[in-house]
């Protein structure tokens, strides 16, 4: 028998977190986020449950070349446009849309022989500082493109840096809008933060929203929110089985460093999952987890293939019961990613991400 981890890919809920971000931002086209393996979960494991997407962004060019494996023939944005000139042969092939964030990618364009003209985003960097053309510049480089013959539609973007916490987007949306209020082309700058929390503002939905993180079933803005506040669910479940049971004494201590110290009768279960399947080490006592479905708590520091949890919760708990470390538990019971991610101090992001090459992942409705 396989160590009796896995990891499940739900379908169904991809699809309703799809149709809440819609519902958020009336009338807006969406992107299906699949950059980064789709947030960990696998392009291919989610087309199906993101296939009413208006078309798919992610940064890979292997990644563009597997959604059009799919039978994908709808839009593809390449979110960093391209990194090297003979890059864009690919995207005139794939017929790829993509991001135009500097001078270099426009001297690109300038040379690319094609038939077919590209589609591009503009990208201004408003004020986040990573990717784009500062509002001084923006204007320049958007006539820059339309000259080009190898361009076709030019549509612009920008990307919020603060959409999930205090200082918001209102600075960066006045520097869009300031430089692009009388440019012609369609519009994207919501991420999923901005979506859920402005998407009633027309400025801010636009022509395209981008949403991720929400559409993998994690709130953007946790703990200020959580996903029951946004109709959202888990997208991602991490799964395994209890392997061993201690009866601990006052005064055990649990696993490396010792970092757990019983203060009564105890009764632990050994956990098949660890660091190397992905499960941040910095998740120690008192994070949470569901065994059989019942919320607890793992007690000491987890290791590269194990870690302890508190049965308290469920004495019946033996060798073999499930325990889900995050996500869809046994008897409808739910464990929100975002709270393992607080519990580590890191983001949901980040864990779907990490899930190792050797857990084994399926699909379900
Ligand atoms: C990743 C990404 C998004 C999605 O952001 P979420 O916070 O996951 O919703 C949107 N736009 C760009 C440019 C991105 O790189």
């Amino acid at each position: 028998m396989p160590r009796p981890i896995s990891a499940t890919v739900h379908a169904e809920a991809l699809r309703q977190n799809l149709a809440r971000m819609r519902r958020a931002t009336p009338d807006a086209r969406v992107w299906g986020i699949v950059k980064a393996n789709a947030y960990g979960h696998g392009i291919e494991r989610v087309f199906e449950g993101l296939r009413a997407a208006d078309g798919f962004a992610l940064l890979d060019l292997q990644e563009a070349e597997r959604v059009r494996a799919l039978g994908w023939r709808g839009a593809i944005l390449l979110l960093e446009g391209v990194f090297e000139t003979r890059d864009l042969e690919l995207c005139s092939r794939l017929n790829l849309w993509h991001v135009v964030h500097c001078d270099d990618q426009i001297d690109m364009l300038a040379i690319h022989k094609t038939h077919q003209p590209h589609r591009v985003f503009l990208k201004m960097n408003s004020g986040m500082n990573r990717l784009g053309f500062a509002p001084a510049r923006f204007r320049a480089a958007w006539t820059r493109l339309q000259a080009l013959p190898q361009v076709d539609e030019i549509s612009l973007m920008t990307h919020f840096s603060d959409a999930d916490g205090e200082r918001g987007i209102a600075h960066q949306l006045r520097a869009f809008h300031e430089v692009t209020h009388d440019l012609p082309g369609e519009r994207s700058l919501a991420n999923s933060a901005a979506a859920l929390r402005h998407g009633d503002d027309a400025a801010v939905r636009a022509d395209w929203i981008r949403p991720g993180i929400g559409v993998y079933g994690s709130a953007p803005d946790y703990p200020e929110h959580d996903i029951s506040h946004w109709g959202l669910q888990p997208t991602l479940t991490l799964a395994s089985r209890i392997i061993g049971v201690q009866q601990l004494a006052p005064g055990d201590t649990v696993g490396y460093g010792s970092s757990f110290t019983a203060d009564g009768p105890l009764r632990i279960g050994v956990v098949a999952c660890g660091y190397a399947d992905g499960y941040p080490r910095h998740c120690t006592t008192g994070t949470p987890v569901l065994v059989d479905g019942v919320h607890g708590r793992l007690v000491g520091r987890g290791s590269m293939d194990m870690l302890t949890v508190d049965l308290t919760p469920v004495p019946e708990a033996q060798i073999g019961s499930a325990v889900t470390l995050w996500g869809h538990g046994p008897k409808g019971a739910v464990l929100p990613i975002d709270e393992v991610a607080r519990a580590a101090g890191t983001v949901a992001y980040e864990l779907m991400c990490a899930v190792a090459a050797r857990v084994p992942f399926n699909t379900s409705e």
